[in-house]
């Protein structure tokens, strides 16, 4: 490999150096307190660092440039320009002005709105964040500046998911801040939320992934019998790569790394052809819009390889779905982790109040935490293979359990726990310092040594909405706290009294035992923690009186924003699942039925071609495929005929959430019931009549 890592790392990144090289120093130091949140961006300002910016991209090669924003679709949206002006004599010149840089007028009337807005009032806005660095994106065609923006309408309300995370970044850094005031910090300005974002997918080769319509459709198989091998013994997770993937991986990092995405860690995951990308974490603003490029990038990347970048939650049934763990803590401007407990968290007063109140927010809202994990796709990953149910609870570890323990017991904790060396019984290995605790694979939320990781967002959605509620609930207790406790006449104290208060009232929220296990299930419910299965059952938790207040209050979200959300929500669901459910009755009348029905017409051949060359023979075993095939595939014809009846009506209801609830109860369950006698088609017919390729084909053929 010719390029350096080194030479490549953020070469398409206007970022800070480039800034400082290219900008004048009042404009940069200006613009530094602008992303601080600390000035006001002015045109003059803008002008200057249009012109930078264009004068950088047009040297690296760029000729168009985007506002790049993500609406409510969960994806990413851009409207190009090209930078050129006509100039005299026929001639063009090269443009950008501030105005350009900071505000686009995209139409936005096709955008999903939830009644915010109506068809004729279609105009929406992005505006500049500059929080978030601008960026050249490559595709075939060359080089695009991509401007990152948040989109809000006409009256400014948002319509996307980046304004709520920003909005939410500012209210737990306010509230953050009145702590650290009260624990007698003077110099932090500002606090920041970390995220790092561990991205789980599966790849396929391209030629198997191109004949299955419901890969192509949904991005999940919706038929699909079990291969001989599975998971089972767990000889993929962390082996070695194969050498298609390899590459695979390597030129996706560069091209992360070009975007200047610290793409870190990479390897096999627990199912086959399943495999993991973690990169550093950094400011939950950036983390967010850089997730999004590494999906991006992901199947860009295995298009150019002739691979298929598999991103849904469960594209395989029975086999570990994807999903995607946001790591998320609090720093302060002068680099302190403020979830970090230090060697002895028991005499760590201003831990202890991060961590009551992070435990105190999760138990008084875990049905919007549960809800910022819902998309169709994980209604079939949480509470399956190696995933999360979906009760929100909270791991803490040996080491702060046995904190919490003794602060609930003892109204104070007097010790910690202290992690040992570890001991292998070999005097020529290394001597370990162990963790202060152990893992827990199976908690939705948990503490992992300075941060905590929520686990249950989907693979293929995005980490706005998580790290927003988040910030959001926590912003909230914070609050509470502090004024309450810049009320205090004696700090000291009343610091260890809101700690044992939160700690005492919130215990039933932790728990680290196995949360795979069904005895969990019965003491969640025994405990009164709510247990949402399915997205239908959360989306609505948003609009409850309980969140409208939280969101209102943090300044996050209006109620109107709020409905919106609420209504989009049950609109996609009611949306994923009827492509879904046509996917299905596609696939089952022009390939399945017809291909069976062709085998079994093969076999009543066979059978009366053998009798009649061999009156005696024994056709036993064809007239039992005949037979079963014959049944199963009059089972599916019903099956269809019932999920075509349903689908319809299911279409024609115009309430939004009652509607999306009958495509729940209803379209799901009969989408099932065809899919059963398929799967069991699957392994009596004949390979040569099967019209996809298997689950052994996708999974094991790279
Ligand atoms: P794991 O804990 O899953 O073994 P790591 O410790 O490497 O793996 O972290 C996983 C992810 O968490 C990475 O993206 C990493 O950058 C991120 N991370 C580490 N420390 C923090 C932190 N303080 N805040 C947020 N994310 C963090
Ligand atoms: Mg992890």
């Amino acid at each position: 490999m010719s390029e350096k890592l080194t030479d490549i790392f953020g070469m398409y990144v206007f970022n800070d150096s480039v800034m400082k090289e290219r900008l004048p120093r009042d404009t940069y130091m200006k613009l530094k307190e602008i992303m601080d949140n600390r000035g006001e961006l002015t045109i003059e300002i803008a002008n200057i660092v249009a012109d930078a910016m264009k004068d950088w991209a047009v040297e690296k090669g760029a000729t168009h440039y985007t506002h790049w924003f993500q609406p409510m679709t969960g994806i990413t949206a851009e409207k190009h320009d090209s930078f050129i002006e006509p100039a005299e004599d026929g001639k063009v010149l090269m443009e950008f002005s501030g105005k350009e840089l900071i505000k686009g007028e995209p139409d936005a009337s096709s955008f999903p709105n939830g009644g915010l807005r109506e068809t004729f009032e279609a105009r929406g806005y992005t505006a500049w964040d500059c929080t978030s660095p601008a960026f050249l994106r490559e595709n075939a065609a060359g080089l695009t500046l991509c401007i990152p923006t948040a989109f809000v309408s006409y009256k400014g309300e948002a319509l996307d998911k980046k304004t709520p995370l920003l909005r939410s970044m500012q209210a737990v850094s306010n509230q953050a801040l009145r702590i650290l005031r009260l624990f007698g910090d003077t110099e932090t300005k500002h606090v920041d939320v970390s995220v790092g974002v561990e991205q789980e997918y599966f790849i396929v080769d391209r030629k198997n992934y191109k004949r299955r319509e419901d890969l192509i459709m949904t991005g999940r198989t919706l038929f699909g019998a079990p291969a001989p091998k599975g998971q089972e013994l767990d000889d993929h997770y962390f082996g070695t790569l194969k050498e298609r993937i390899a590459v695979y991986m390597q030129d996706l990092n560069r091209a992360l790394w070009k975007l200047g995405i610290y793409a870190k860690t990479q390897h096999n995951e627990v199912a086959p052809a399943q495999h993991e990308l973690a990169p550093i974490y950094e400011s939950a603003n950036v983390a967010t819009d850089h997730n999004q490029l590494v999906m991006d990038a992901m199947k860009k990347e295995a298009k150019r390889h002739g691979l298929k970048c598999l991103l849904a939650e469960k594209p395989f049934k029975g086999v570990n779905g994807s999903g995607k763990h946001d790591n998320w803590s609090l720093v302060t401007d002068k680099g302190v982790n403020l979830i970090k407990p230090g060697s002895n968290p028991d005499k760590n007063p201003q831990f202890l109040l991060f961590l009551a109140a992070i435990l105190e927010a999760v138990d008084t809202y875990p049905e919007i935490l549960r809800l910022s994990a819902s998309n169709p796709g994980n209604d079939h990953r949480l509470g399956a293979q190696e995933a999360p149910p979906a009760i929100i609870s909270v791991f803490l570890g040996d080491q702060l359990e046995d904190v919490v323990e003794q602060i609930i017991s003892k109204g104070e904790a007097k010790s910690s726990l202290h992690a040992e060396k570890l001991l292998t019984g070999v005097s020529s290995l290394p001597t370990i310092n162990k963790d202060a605790t152990d893992r827990n694979r199976t908690s939705p939320f948990a503490f992992t040594g300075n941060k905590f990781e929520f686990r249950m967002v989907g693979a293929s959605a995005s980490v706005a909405e998580a790290n927003t509620y988040l910030n959001t609930m926590v912003a909230e207790i914070l609050q509470k706290y502090a004024d309450e406790l810049e009320k205090s006449e004696n700090f000291d104290e009343d610091v260890k009294k809101v700690i044992y208060r939160a700690l005492t009232e919130h215990q039933r929220i932790i728990f680290n035992g196995n949360g795979y296990s069904e005895e969990w299930v019965k003491e969640a419910e025994r405990r009164g923690l709510p247990n949402l299965r399915a997205m239908v059952d959360a989306i609505g938790t948003l609009a409850d009186e309980k969140s409208v207040k939280l969101f209102e209050h943090q300044g996050v979200l209006s109620e109107a924003e709020i409905r919106s959300r609420v209504e989009i929500g049950y609109e996609n669901y009611a949306k994923i699942i009827n492509i879904e459910a046509k996917t299905m009755i596609d696939m089952a009348s022009k390939l399945y039925i017809p291909g069976v029905a062709r085998y079994v017409k093969v076999i009543a051949d066979s059978i009366n071609s053998v009798r009649t060359a061999c009156p005696a023979a024994d056709v036993s075993a064809q007239e039992e495929i005949l037979l079963n095939c014959s049944t199963l595939l009059a089972r599916a014809q019903k099956a269809l005929d019932d999920l075509k009846t349903a689908d319809a009506k299911a279409i024609s209801i115009a309430d939004k959430e009652e509607c999306a609830k009958f495509f729940k109860e209803d379209v799901c369950a009969r989408m099932e019931a065809l899919r059963a006698p398929i799967d069991e088609l699957e392994v009596l017919v004949e390979k040569a009549y099967w019209p996809v390729p298997a689950y052994s084909d996708l999974m094991f053929d790279i």
